[in-house]
């Protein structure tokens, strides 16, 4: 037996499911872009691979696949400001948005990695598969590294937390 799964309550259930917080960029000749996403996982070691789901409806979602690269940088306890931003429908596209905000180009793909982000991962796309209303992208990880920050921006029940400090 099934039931309809209303949108609400799948959200409502996976928010319980708790996730870091990133920024996934791409480049593309000179137009700069970012998008906050928690839909990231690894998913394979031997080689490196790496997943984000991306929104069909998403200005992010076309520019992957022509920009055939792209970087995460896993978001610290400080940068809920960068996360909101990141998220923000109002923010201006381009290079622009990244204005105020302290970031160097990924070695690979020289997309966006923001400086006080825990750890960035640097990819090449290695596939895309339809997820529904979203895409699901597969990048072969090509470079990465720890950034300045020390602890992580945590996502639970459409919130954002911060680890509670060592007992
Ligand atoms: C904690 C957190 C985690 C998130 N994780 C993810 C994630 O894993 N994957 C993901 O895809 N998003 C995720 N989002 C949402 C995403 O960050 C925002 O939607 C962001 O604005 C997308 O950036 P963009 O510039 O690529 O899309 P924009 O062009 O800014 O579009 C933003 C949204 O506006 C709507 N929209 C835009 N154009 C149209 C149109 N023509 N018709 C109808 N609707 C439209 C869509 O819903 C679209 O997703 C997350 C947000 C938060 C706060």
């Amino acid at each position: 037996m099934t039931r309809d799964i209303h949108p609400d309550d799948f959200r409502d259930a996976l928010g319980m499911f708790t996730t870091g917080v990133t920024v996934v960029a791409a480049v593309l000749d000179d137009l700069l872009h970012g998008m906050t996403a928690n839909a990231v996982t690894s998913v394979s070691l031997e080689p490196p691979l790496i997943l984000v789901c991306v929104d069909r409806k998403a200005g992010m979602h076309d520019l992957i696949p022509q920009a055939g690269a792209f970087a995460v940088t896993v978001l610290g306890a400080e940068q809920e400001a960068e996360s909101v931003w990141f998220a923000s429908p109002r923010r201006p596209h381009g290079r622009d948005q990244f204005d105020g905000i302290d970031w160097h180009p990924a070695p690979a793909s020289g997309a966006p990695v923001l400086d006080t982000g825990v750890a960035f991962l640097d990819c090449r796309l290695a596939d895309a598969f339809d997820g529904g209303d979203h895409s699901i992208f597969v990048g072969e990880v090509v470079d990465l590294g720890r950034l300045g920050g020390r602890e992580p921006l945590v996502w639970f029940d459409g919130v954002y937390r911060t680890l509670a400090p060592d007992a």
